[in-house]
């Protein structure tokens, strides 16, 4: 195995993590198979109890891990799926060594940071490097571990020094090492300065690792003498030096360092440059390039809880604009706060709700995402309110679904006090359900998380024909309550109709609402398996439904046919690309029906 490590130095949020990924587009793009560890030096075991406030997303892998949002970057990037091993945390590893010693593993040994934790840290980055990720039998042949936070972090210390020990015992033709930097311009001079990252490279090399490569962070392309005074400085050649400058989008990173011939340097380090091809990277050139130039965009409402953050609903938001890439469109993400909807709000803060209320009204579709607790319910029950009772393409994941079941039982079945028992567990008509096997008193890793079948009930809905007829689809979970299964013949009366369920047919997957153009509810998070190149059915279908494509889409796809013309003459020719897209000719994650 080889290994690249990236560490970070000067100041967090660099987009260490996008360096790293990218660096693993770049080695894929050369023929390799890549996959990846994030250490996150936090005392949580995991991501899952961590507030998307302060912390971005959780993101949710197949197997129910509950993870930092990077490993939501590497599985875009890489387009792999990890398990939550390939997330490591100060937590997990002492968890681990604690459970040893109280097994009486150490043979009565003193326990120490050294060996024990470091030896911890090595046998598990050895043992998950090897797992495949990408499909295909045999482990990768790279591994890129992404250490978080910045080097001289006290919480980091034992990763470094595992690290180095890691370095050391394989050998240097099996480890390359790349240090994420800033170079920041101060002053009216302008002047790039190098010395921050001096400082930080110094104090990776006093604690035994010295990087191969330099990604600098900048906001311009780096100065010929800056990269001399860089190189000469932090004994780093200079051919060695990246940068890594503001760009339109991300997608130009892997370019970036394809361009820079990054690829070289690192399979140099690696001994790899015999079995490596020149990187192709054709697909990514022209993503990058497409998204740069979109004119036509689609306005989406997006009402949570979290929209302080853009963070904390990052897949979300990756998975729109996957979306909106094949529909040739740009999205125009507009953050409303929930509890701006609500009446409330109308007398503490008028000009926020009138504010809210008028984004809500100019929205092409709405997306109600998932969430937690009762802050801005109100508000969300309003948004699927307007949505559904005005035909505007409404797609609610998770929170997003159950509020849609509240909504209608309230609006339609006249259940004035309908509620989920997360919010009123008094409720007389209690339409959302804690899970039976929930726990209530433990929060971490006690929902029904990951992978999950879900069977669709008909061929005869919307949401199958956007999974091209699939009979089944599995999606990824995280939730505690679930809709009450003695409510379903009321509301499915009333023309709410459950059209995925899972194999036991008690616990309800998908909701849509027949009349309406695009009314869809599901429990599961589709955004989690979107890709670049590969977009989510259902936010394709919420995006197509804004634009008054759907129906022309669905028409030409169903049967699992699939046309390849204009749907309407009268949409601008930049839409056009929706059904000529290549993209839309395979979803991994579904079974065709023929
Ligand atoms: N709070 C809801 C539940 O636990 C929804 C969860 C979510 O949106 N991820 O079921």
């Amino acid at each position: 195995m080889k290994y690249v490590l990236v560490t970070g130095g000067v100041v967090s949020g660099l987009g260490k993590g996008v360096t790293a990924s990218s660096v693993g587009v770049v080695l894929k793009a050369c023929g390799l198979r890549v996959t990846s560890i994030k250490i996150d030096p936090y005392l949580n075991t995991d991501a899952g109890t961590m507030s998307p406030f302060e912390h971005g997303e959780v993101f949710v892998l197949d197997d129910g891990g509950e993870v930092d949002l990077d490993l939501g970057n590497y599985e875009r990037f890489l387009d792999v799926r990890l398990t939550k091993n390939n997330n490591i945390t100060t937590g997990k590893i002492y968890q681990s060594v604690l459970e040893k010693e109280r097994k009486g593993d150490y043979l009565g040994k003193t326990v120490q940071v050294v060996p024990h934790i470091t030896d911890a840290i090595k046998n598990w980055i050895e043992s998950v490097a090897v797992i495949p990720v990408d499909g295909k039998e045999g482990p990768a042949d790279v591994c890129v571990i992404e250490l978080g936070g910045t080097v001289g972090d006290i919480e980091s210390m034992p990763f470094i020094e595992a690290l180095r020990q890691l370095s050391f015992s394989v050998g240097p033709d099996n480890f390359c090492l790349i240090h994420v930097s800033l170079i920041p311009v101060l002053g009216v001079v302008g002047e790039q300065k190098t010395k921050p990252t001096q400082h930080s490279v110094r104090e990776l090399r006093a604690l035994g690792l010295t990087p191969h490569l330099l990604a600098c962070r900048s906001a311009q392309p780096l100065l010929e003498n800056t990269k001399e005074k860089l190189s000469q400085f932090c004994h780093v050649p200079i051919g060695n030096i990246l940068n890594i400058h503001d760009v339109p989008n991300i997608w130009h990173v892997p370019l970036l360092l394809r361009n820079q011939n990054a690829h070289h340097s690192i399979l140099k380090q690696l001994n790899l440059l015999s079995i490596a091809a020149p990187p192709n990277l054709q697909a990514w050139t022209k993503r990058a390039e497409t998204y740069d130039n979109l004119k036509n965009s689609v306005r989406i409402a997006m009402v949570g809880k979290y929209v302080g953050l853009a963070d904390s609903y990052l897949s979300v938001v990756k998975a729109l604009l996957h979306a909106c890439i094949a529909c040739s469109l740009k999205p125009s993400i507009d953050w409303i706060a929930a509890s701006d909807l609500e009446d409330e709000s109308a007398k503490l803060t008028p000009k926020d709700h009138a504010a809210a209320w008028e984004t809500l009204r100019n929205a092409e579709c709405v997306l109600v995402p998932g969430g937690f607790g009762d802050r801005g319910v109100g508000g969300m029950i309003l948004a699927a309110k307007y949505a559904r009772e005005n035909n505007i393409p409404y797609l609610g994941i998770c929170l997003g679904m159950q509020i849609s079941v509240i909504e209608f039982a309230r609006s339609v079945l006249g259940l004035k006090r309908a509620n989920s028992n997360e919010f009123d567990s008094e409720t007389p008509n209690p339409v959302v359900i804690f899970m039976p096997e929930g726990s209530r008193t433990h929060m971490g890793s006690t929902m029904r998380l990951g992978s999950r079948r879900t069977l669709f009930q008909t061929p005869d809905c919307v949401t199958s024909k956007l999974y091209r007829n699939a009979e089944y689809v599995d999606e990824r979970h995280r939730h505690r309550y679930e809709v009450n299964p003695e409510a379903i013949g009321v509301l499915e009366e009333a023309g709410l109709k459950f059209v995925g369920k899972d194999e036991t047919g008690k616990r309800m997957e998908i909701l849509e609402l027949p009349s309406h153009p695009f009314y869809v509810g599901v429990q599961f998070h589709p955004e989690f398996k979107s890709r670049p190149g590969r977009p989510s059915a259902l936010f394709l279908g919420l995006i197509l439904a804004a634009t008054k494509q759907l129906e022309a889409y669905l028409n030409t796809h169903q049967n699992g046919c699939r046309s390849y013309y204009n749907l309407d003459a009268s949409i601008p020719s930049s839409y056009i690309c929706i059904v000529l897209h290549p993209s839309l000719f395979g979803y991994s994650n579904c079974q065709w029906k023929d």
